[in-house]
C-alpha cells in the first residue's frame, strides 16, 4: 500500500483507498492510505516547522530540488503518463501530454526561483532608499482535483517551492496514484523534510484542517463552485490567502466566414478531447446562421468517426468518464437536455463496456441542437462529453451569448475576419481567450485562470504565480 508523506516519513493512516481503472473497472491500480484529521494536522506542524528554514533556503538550493524533480518526471514521462491515464481515463498521448507538462513547470519554477528580485526605489525623503522584496507566505495548503492529476499539483506545487514555502497537498481521492508517484518524486529531490507533504484524504476531514488551521497562510483550490464557495469562507473568516479556479461554461463561437476545418477542429477537441472533463472545455458553441446546418453536419460525421474505448488503446481518441456518479450526472443533463427540448442529433450512450468487453464508464460524445441560451445544459457546468448548439442571428448576437454566463475561464472564436477576432479578444467575458484554437490546451509559462464565478484572487502560472505565493515587504532605509 502507498503512504502518506509527513514530516519526511511514509506513514500509513487509519482508512484504505482502492484505485479503480475507470476503463476496465476490474482493473485494480493500486491500494493508498487515508489519512484522517490527525494525519492533516500532522502534516501541518511538519511543515509549520520545516517553514523558518526553507523561507531563508538559497536559490540555488530551491532550483536544484525543482530542477531535479522536473528532470525526473520528464524522464519518466511515458510510465507516468500511463499510470495517470491508467487511472483518470484521459487517453494516454494525453496524459503523457500532462506529464511533461508537469515536468516543464518544474524546470520553469526552477529557474524562477533564482530570477526572484525585487525593486530599488527613490524614496521621496532625501536621503531614504526604498526597497521592494518579495518572501514566501508559509505554509500552503494545496487541494486539487481529479481531472489533472499531475498538472495541476505541480503547477501549485513547484511556485509554491520555488518562493520558499511549505506545502502540504491533499490531491483528489479518486487519483491518488499520479499525486503520490510525484511526491515520491519529490520526497527524493532534495526537499529538507516537511517541507513537502502529501496528506490523500477526503475532502471533509483533511481538506477542513487545511481550511481551518491557523497555520496553513494560503490556501489553492482547484474544484468545484460549491467546494470553492466554501474554501473562500473559511479561509477569509481567519485571514488566510485564498486563491480558487473552478468551474466553466465556455463558449466557442463560429461565425459564419470561419474556416469550417478549423470550427469543427477546434469544437471536437473543445467538446470532447479528455472525455470533456476540462475546466476549459467547451460545451456550449455558438454558430451564426450562415454556416449553421454545415456546420452540425461536418461535426456529426466527426464525431461518428471518434474511437470511444480504453484509455490506454492505441488510436482511442477518448477514454470513459472517470467514475460511476459523473456518468451519472452526464446522462441526468443528457436528459435534461431532451426534456427542455434540445434535439440530441449524435451520442450520449453509455455504453457499459468498450469494443474488447471490458466494463468501464464508456459515453458516446453528445451533441445537442436546437438549443435556448436559457437552457439549464447552456448555463451548468456538465463537465462530461456532451456539448450544445446554439444558434446566434449575427456576431453581435455571439458575443452576447458567449458572455451569457456566471463563468468566465476561457471563450474561444473561429473566424478568418481580423475584425472580429480582435473585438472578441477585447470583450470576450474570459480570463483566456482562444481565436482559431480550441478553448483548453494552455501554455504552461503564461497565467491562467479566469473571472467571474470561475476564478477567485490572483492567476495560477507563469511569473503571476509570484502574487498569490509570496507576501511583498517594502523596506525604507536611512543611508
Ligand atoms: P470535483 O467535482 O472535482 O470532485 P470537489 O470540489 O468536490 O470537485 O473536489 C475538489 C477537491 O476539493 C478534492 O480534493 C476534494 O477532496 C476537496 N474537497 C471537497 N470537499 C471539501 C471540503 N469541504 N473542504 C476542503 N476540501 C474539500
Amino acid at each position: 500500500m502507498k503512504l502518506n508523506l509527513i514530516g519526511g516519513a511514509w506513514t500509513e493512516g487509519p482508512r484504505s483507498y482502492r484505485n479503480i481503472n475507470p476503463s476496465d473497472t476490474r482493473d485494480v491500480v493500486g491500494d493508498y492510505t487515508v489519512a484522517g484529521r490527525e494525519q492533516a494536522l500532522d502534516a501541518v506542524a511538519a511543515a509549520h516547522a520545516a517553514f523558518p528554514a526553507w523561507s531563508l533556503s538559497t536559490p540555488q538550493q530551491r532550483f536544484d530540488a525543482l530542477d531535479a524533480a522536473g528532470s525526473e518526471i520528464l524522464a519518466r514521462k511515458a510510465e507516468l503518463g500511463d499510470l495517470l491515464a491508467r487511472e483518470e481515463g484521459k487517453t494516454l498521448p494525453e496524459a503523457v501530454g500532462e506529464v511533461v507538462r508537469a515536468g516543464n513547470i518544474f524546470k520553469f519554477f526552477a529557474g524562477e526561483a533564482l530570477r526572484t528580485g525585487g525593486e530599488v526605489v527613490p524614496s521621496v525623503r532625501p536621503g531614504v532608499g526604498v526597497e521592494v522584496t518579495r518572501e514566501p507566505l508559509g505554509v500552503i495548503g494545496i487541494i486539487t482535483p481529479w481531472n489533472f492529476p499531475i498538472a495541476i499539483p505541480a503547477w501549485k506545487i513547484a511556485p509554491a517551492l520555488a518562493y520558499g514555502n511549505c506545502v502540504v497537498f491533499k490531491p483528489a481521492e479518486l487519483v491518488p496514484g499520479s499525486a503520490w508517484a510525484l511526491a515520491d518524486i519529490l520526497s527524493r529531490a532534495g526537499f529538507p523534510p516537511g517541507v513537502f507533504n502529501l496528506v490523500m484524504g477526503r475532502g471533509s476531514d483533511v481538506g477542513a484542517v487545511l481550511l481551518e488551521d491557523e497555520r496553513i497562510a494560503g490556501i489553492s483550490f482547484t474544484g468545484s463552485v460549491a467546494t470553492g464557495k466554501r474554501v473562500a469562507a473559511a479561509a477569509v473568516s481567519r485571514g488566510a490567502k485564498v486563491q480558487l479556479e473552478m468551474g466553466g461554461k465556455n463558449p466557442f463561437v463560429v461565425l459564419d466566414d470561419a474556416d469550417l476545418g478549423v470550427a469543427v477542429g477546434a469544437a471536437i477537441n473543445s467538446g470532447f478531447f479528455s472525455t470533456g472533463q476540462r475546466c476549459t472545455a467547451s460545451s456550449r458553441i455558438i454558430v451564426t446562421e450562415g454556416i449553421h446546418d454545415r456546420f452540425v453536419a461536418a461535426m456529426v460525421e466527426r464525431m461518428a468517426a471518434l474511437k470511444i474505448g480504453d484509455a490506454r488503446a492505441a488510436g482511442t481518441d477518448i477514454g470513459p468518464v472517470v467514475d460511476d456518479s459523473q456518468l451519472a450526472q452526464d446522462l441526468e443533463y443528457i436528459a435534461i437536455g431532451q426534456a427542455e427540448g434540445a434535439r440530441l442529433v449524435a451520442g450520449g450512450v453509455a455504453l457499459g463496456t468498450n469494443a474488447d468487453g471490458a466494463p468501464g464508464h464508456y459515453l458516446t460524445p453528445a451533441l445537442f441542437t436546437e438549443t435556448t441560451a436559457s437552457m439549464r445544459i447552456n448555463r451548468e457546468e456538465i463537465f462530461g462529453p456532451v456539448a450544445s448548439v446554439l444558434r446566434a442571428k449575427n456576431y453581435d448576437e455571439a458575443l452576447a451569448f458567449a458572455n451569457d454566463t456566471a463563468f468566465g475561464l476561457s471563450a474561444g472564436i473561429a473566424t478568418t475576419s481580423l475584425k472580429y477576432a480582435t473585438h472578441f479578444k477585447r470583450h470576450a467575458q474570459a480570463g483566456m481567450v482562444m481565436v482559431n484554437l480550441p478553448t483548453a490546451g494552455v501554455d504552461y509559462h503564461v497565467p491562467f485562470g479566469g473571472r467571474k464565478g470561475s476564478s477567485y484572487g490572483p492567476r495560477e502560472q507563469g511569473r503571476y504565480a509570484a502574487e498569490f505565493y509570496t507576501t511583498v515587504k517594502t523596506a525604507y532605509t536611512l543611508a
